[in-house]
């Protein structure tokens, strides 16, 4: 069952964790094999869900018990109408996803056998937000915790929701996926920095400083104090098939261990992470409590085929929260 939620004085649910981020359909083909230049394969199976790191992110959150607030666009196309009805469907706050004129967003995606995936986005109307309108919709939360955001958008759209977010007094999480280079105002407005290997290191790189992450988690989770404090941030970097390593000031850097499962669709795993571990962060649990949720969650996703359809539902959210 999902969390208990506030209602404001319009009868309008409170949110506590709030997610700025694109949402898109996502066109999946299953395919036997890597496909090359200039070839056509046959695809073993196709599907069209629900995609998007931003929509994502915040059906896990709201999966997993937090009362959400997504702002977003969608387009007037058919894809835009299937996306109001799924999130609506969650019982998301849906006050901030304009529909506008033009196509949605949509994701075109191959997914092999072992679970590896290529995507590529097209963002549409998750692409028309603007600065203004992020800064303003955040600001109508004045009573959420945490502020989430991803790269999908552009940077300058990010920065307002953080910035916003921040002199609003949430907890901001950034998740630096798809990676592209950070203003170092980004990062000032950042306290939880969330990056899979490798978007880690192209930051690390960034950052000036030289690093592999092609180590054995117990290898690298004696640099990720370093490595946070040359962000500056409190830094998670999921593992993949092997868990997720997180630094926080103040405590030792924690490593949660993924359970030995066999993947067969990873797309969306980092962001049913992020969902859930912001979830367990709101629900008040400590913060290495937070990485083992996000970690399970994710790899119970990783079973079953596509993005948000993969995530635990509601009903069994407790496993992984507790
Ligand atoms: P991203 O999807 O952003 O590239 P990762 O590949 O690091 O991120 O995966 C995020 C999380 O999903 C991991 O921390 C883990 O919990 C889970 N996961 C991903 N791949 C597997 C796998 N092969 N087996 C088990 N869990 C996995």
């Amino acid at each position: 069952m999902h969390a208990t939620q506030d209602d404001d004085s319009t009868g309008r649910p409170v949110a506590h964790v709030v997610v700025l981020g694109n949402t898109n359909v996502d066109l999946v083909a299953y395919v036997p094999r890597e496909v090359a230049e200039g070839e056509t394969i046959i695809a073993s199976d196709f599907t069209i869900g629900l995609g998007g790191k931003g929509a994502n992110q915040a059906v896990a959150a709201r999966r997993a018990g937090s009362a959400v607030s997504f702002i977003g666009r969608v387009g007037t196309d058919s894809f835009g109408e299937m996306m109001l009805e799924g999130l609506s469907q969650e019982g998301i706050d849906l006050a901030h996803l304009e529909q506008i004129d033009g196509p949605s967003g949509n994701a075109t995606i191959w997914v092999q056998p072992d679970g590896a995936n290529r995507i590529t986005v097209f963002l549409g109307a998750s692409g028309k937000i603007t600065p203004e309108a992020a800064e303003h919709a955040v600001s109508t939360h004045s009573q959420a915790k945490f502020f989430v955001s991803q790269l999908e958008l552009g940077h300058d759209v990010v920065l307002a929701g953080l910035g916003s977010a921040k002199s609003h007094g949430m907890t901001t999480v950034l998740n630096i996926a798809p990676y592209s280079a950070l203003s170092p105002e980004m990062l000032e407005h950042t306290d939880w920095l969330i990056a899979n290997e490798g978007e880690l290191e192209a930051l690390l790189t960034d950052v000036g400083i030289e690093t592999t992450l092609e180590l054995s988690p117990g290898e690298l989770i004696e640099q990720v104090p370093a490595w946070s404090e040359a962000i500056g941030t409190n830094v998670v970097v999921t593992l993949g098939s092997q868990g997720a390593l997180g630094h926080a000031a103040g405590s030792e850097p924690y490593f949660a261990e993924a359970p030995k499962v066999t993947a067969i669709d990873t797309v969306g795993a980092g962001d049913c992470f992020v969902g859930y571990f912001v979830s367990a962060l709101n629900g008040g649990h400590p913060w290495q409590q937070a990485l083992r949720s996000g970690v399970h969650a994710a790899s119970e996703s990783v079973q079953r085929l596509g993005a948000q359809a993969s995530y635990p539902a509601a009903e069994d959210a407790k496993r992984f929260t507790t």
